[in-house]
């Protein structure tokens, strides 16, 4: 016989809330299944999580007062907490988001004047083993991978947040996605059949990992692969990318043609560009013929000075006129060359930033 300490409620108190947001459909309908409701039941909080953004089993107006309650006992929506958010001049949003396990990732809602799509830029990983030198995530060290539904629920809880809908995903967070590439490729599958952003609008950003890049490619999906290549010489890429010394560039770029030939997706190059590092001019000539047969885009970065642990910054940002050099050289490929669009420069909006702001405040 139950005592009144032992009541059904109670019980569950003791156990964690099942997250749902993030979950696969066959998922959310195993979770219904569990509890012993019809099938059916899957189907509505799908569709109160991912098309009307629901926060709370309250808001599910088609479900009966003490199915709600039911499910408030066992369930609850998001999987993330926000731990901070920045708000930028530009409209950009930076969120620091709380894991389960109490750790820490963070994602930008990147809002552009001059169209209607919105992108969020999302994390892969807890830090990141890859050590690029320039970069704020390098500095934290690789913690661990993120599961796909940390992923998803991070596009989810912005668009919860910001009333918004997101149309373009780019996995540019902190991480390297395809040290990850198992929860990356899951992740890819919900957000285009839950969240309902086609693949076509995903970008993964990668630092050079090869077996993920060809693992990539065996899925054949029309996901564009943006490559971070930053030097086109071994020497100044070592340096910089130090996951060169185990795929070097001619593999590389071997693995790009080959995911081309597979999805027929054009690779957008990413390029930063670090005064007296990387932006001379011979390596702008260099990066044009190692990119001439390739189908690409290239996309210029000048760097964003970021102080590492020590409060060092190491890098500088090129002037203008040393971009603007090193774009008319890189052009003479025949690819389209951009200078990207800075985002939220107001606040910490350089991958790994804010992160790092927030780490110094917690200690
Ligand atoms: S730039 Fe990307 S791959 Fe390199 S350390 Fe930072 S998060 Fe990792």
């Amino acid at each position: 016989m139950k005592t009144v300490e032992e009541t059904p409620s109670d019980t569950n108190a003791a156990k964690p809330l099942q997250a749902l947001s993030g979950l696969t459909f066959p998922e959310l309908e195993k979770f219904v299944v569990e509890m012993g409701l019809p099938k059916f039941r899957a189907k509505q909080i799908h569709s109160w999580i991912y098309a009307k953004y629901a926060e709370t089993f309250d808001e599910m107006s088609d479900l009966s007062f003490e199915l709600r309650e039911k499910l408030k006992s066992v369930a609850k929506i998001p999987l993330l907490e926000i731990a901070h958010l920045q708000v930028s001049r530009d409209g950009t949003r930076k969120y620091l988001f709380k894991l389960p396990d109490g750790k820490i990732v963070e994602s930008v809602l990147m809002v552009f004047q001059d169209r209607d799509s919105l992108s969020a830029c999302v994390s892969s990983q807890v830090g990141c083993a890859v050590g690029c030198t320039f970069c704020a995530t390098g500095y934290l060290g690789f913690k661990r991978n993120l599961t796909s539904q940390e992923i998803i629920d991070q596009v989810m809880c912005i668009q919860r947040e910001s009333g918004k809908r997101i149309s373009n995903v780019v996995y540019m967070g902190q991480g390297e996605p395809l040290l990850n590439v198992e929860n990356v490729i899951e992740s890819i599958y919900t957000m285009n059949e839950s969240v309902g952003i086609g693949a076509r609008h995903l970008t993964v950003s990668t630092s050079g990992v090869v077996p993920g890049i060809k693992r990539l490619a065996q899925e054949n999906l029309p996901v564009t692969l943006a490559l971070s290549l930053h030097a086109p010489d071994t020497q100044t890429r070592e340096e910089i990318v130090p996951i060169t010394t185990k795929w070097p560039i001619s593999e590389l770029m071997d693995a790009l043609h080959d995911y081309y030939d597979a999805t027929n997706r054009r690779i957008t190059i990413e390029y930063v560009l670090l005064a007296g590092v990387t932006d001379f001019p011979e390596q702008a000539k260099a990066l044009a013929d190692m990119l001439k047969d390739l189908h690409c885009n290239i996309n210029l970065i000048p760097f964003n000075p970021v102080e590492n642990l020590e409060g060092v910054v190491q890098y500088q940002r090129p002037s203008r006129d040393a971009q603007n050099k090193f774009k008319l050289i890189a052009e003479r490929s025949g690819k389209t060359v951009t200078i990207r669009l800075e985002r939220g420069t107001d606040i910490d909006a350089a991958c790994g930033q804010l992160h790092n702001v927030f780490a110094k405040t917690q200690e």
